[in-house]
């Protein structure tokens, strides 16, 4: 998609740590004391506008994904970057960068945080929320920002073309709804692995007064304590009221076919992340095995080209594609395509640092243009950490409203940049971070290991 000149002129960068490490929050079987962090990236243009973007980390590893970001620096300033296609196939086809992936890791999150501050830069230049943009977007113009490479087996360019023609007659109406009824949410809030049971207990409570149609548990560090945590959130939430089950890669198959079926007696709605986000046939065969509770995945799947064989392999049934982690807006449009194409319902990762804010663009453009439903469909909230964007995501009656102020919400507050700027932001030199349990952590362990995993060969 190309439009009027859009001239780069700087690529500035921002390690900013949040030291959620401190309540748990974010906690899970894998992850147990994240600082969720942001590589944040600001571009400017020779008309000073701005386009935000970011890569989210959960800390250590963040000054690294800053510099990934950097290194594409000679990509984007002093170019006229308005042809968001052409842009997203000079960054993914650069000719000594690609060795670092191709198209996986630190440096295609780096390109993520590039192109979606490349179309926030758009989006506010029209005036619209990126949404609305894309949802009016005519089908060629789509399909002419997708890379088709190594997909073709499963979706043509042609095939593309016409599920977006298919979505073409009702566009106006789903916009309209959108605007009236907003988009289906679920909360991961309750769920988080360090939470005491009487904490579990209430924040499930919670959420069913605000509304949420399904909430989410992490399990996988305890088999034990998963099924007490799955009685006590079913015991609140009701029989056939949704809740999911996230093992955030915790298991190998084996493992993970035997505690799901043990969990089964609960009715997961879904599993997510049973094992390596690397292993599609392990997914399958997972799936095969715990049917009929569905696998979902996709928050760590690198490209587009593994999702293809997730859906080409029956593994997942549903699609958790993430707003920062594959090549950004382009290849997200290639990965709701695929979705579609195989009749696979997409309900989006989010939480961590200005997910939910990226991601619910994405989710309501696959609404308007591409799947055209909500059916089976809902995007994830976590509520911490909205504060600090200039746009935050709003929520009414358990579902996100659809965003008006143009760009993709990812600007943050610049008081925010300030101070949780690593390691020199006043939150980072003040004498509460200097002596919380986090910093200490940080002091006398150079690297953490996730907890012994229990219960393995119960
Ligand atoms: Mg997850």
């Amino acid at each position: 998609m190309s439009g009027a000149r859009m001239r780069v002129i700087s690529l500035e960068t921002h390690d900013i740590r949040f030291p959620t490490s401190a309540e748990l929050d974010g906690s899970d079987a894998m992850n147990p004391d994240p600082d969720y962090s942001a590589a944040y990236v600001v571009l400017r243009t020779d008309e000073d506008e701005k386009g935000h973007g970011f890569a989210f980390t959960i800390g250590r590893g963040n000054d690294v994904q800053t510099a990934a970001i950097r290194a594409l620096e000679g990509h984007i300033v002093d170019r006229d970057c308005s042809d968001l296609g052409a842009v997203y196939q000079d960054l993914i086809g650069d000719s000594q960068l690609r060795w670092l992936g191709p198209e996986k890791g630190v440096m295609h999150m780096a390109i993520s945080a590039v192109m979606n501050a490349l179309w926030d830069l758009r989006a506010r230049r029209e005036g619209k929320p990126l949404w609305l943009l894309l949802a009016e977007m005519s089908p060629e113009e789509i399909v002419s920002l997708v890379d088709f490479r190594y997909i073709t087996d499963a979706l043509t360019p042609a095939e593309a073309l016409e599920i977006l023609r298919a979505a073409e007659p009702g566009r106006a109406g789903r916009i309209a709804a959108l605007r009236e009824h907003g988009y289906p949410a679920y909360t991961t809030s309750p769920g988080w692995l360090g939470y005491d049971d009487d904490k579990l207990r209430r924040l499930c409570k919670e959420a069913l007064d605000e509304g949420f149609s399904q909430i989410k548990l992490k399990v996988g560090a305890d088999l034990d304590d998963d099924i007490r945590r799955m009685r006590i959130a079913r015991e609140v939430c009701g029989d056939g009221y949704p809740i999911a089950i996230d093992a955030n890669q915790r298991w190998d198959v084996s493992d993970a076919i035997r505690w799901v079926q043990a969990l089964a007696e609960f009715g997961p709605w879904w599993v997510e992340e049973p094992t390596s986000p690397d292993d599609v046939l392990g997914h399958a065969a997972i799936a095969r095995a715990v049917a009929p509770v569905p696998v979902a995945t996709g928050e760590h799947v690198q490209n587009r080209i593994v999702f293809k064989q997730l859906l080409q392999s029956e593994a997942i049934s549903y699609l958790q594609l993430d707003a920062a982690r594959v090549g950004g807006v382009n290849e997200n449009i290639a990965i709701l395509l695929l979705a579609a194409k195989f009749g696979v319902p997409v309900c989006p990762h989010a939480g961590g640092v200005g997910l939910c804010e990226l991601v619910q663009h994405l989710a309501m453009f696959d609404f308007v243009s591409v799947s055209g439903s909500k059916e089976g469909r809902v995007i994830e909230y976590i509520d911490h950490l909205h504060e600090h964007f200039v746009d935050p995501v709003v929520i009414r009656d358990g579902g996100y409203v659809a965003p008006e102020a143009a760009g993709f919400s990812s600007a943050m507050r610049p008081a925010s940049l300030a101070a949780f700027t690593y390691p020199w932001g006043q939150y980072w030199t003040s004498a509460v971070a200097q002596s919380s349990p986090a910093a200490e952590a940080r002091r006398t362990s150079a690297v953490t290991h996730p907890p012994v995993l229990k219960g393995r060969s119960a």
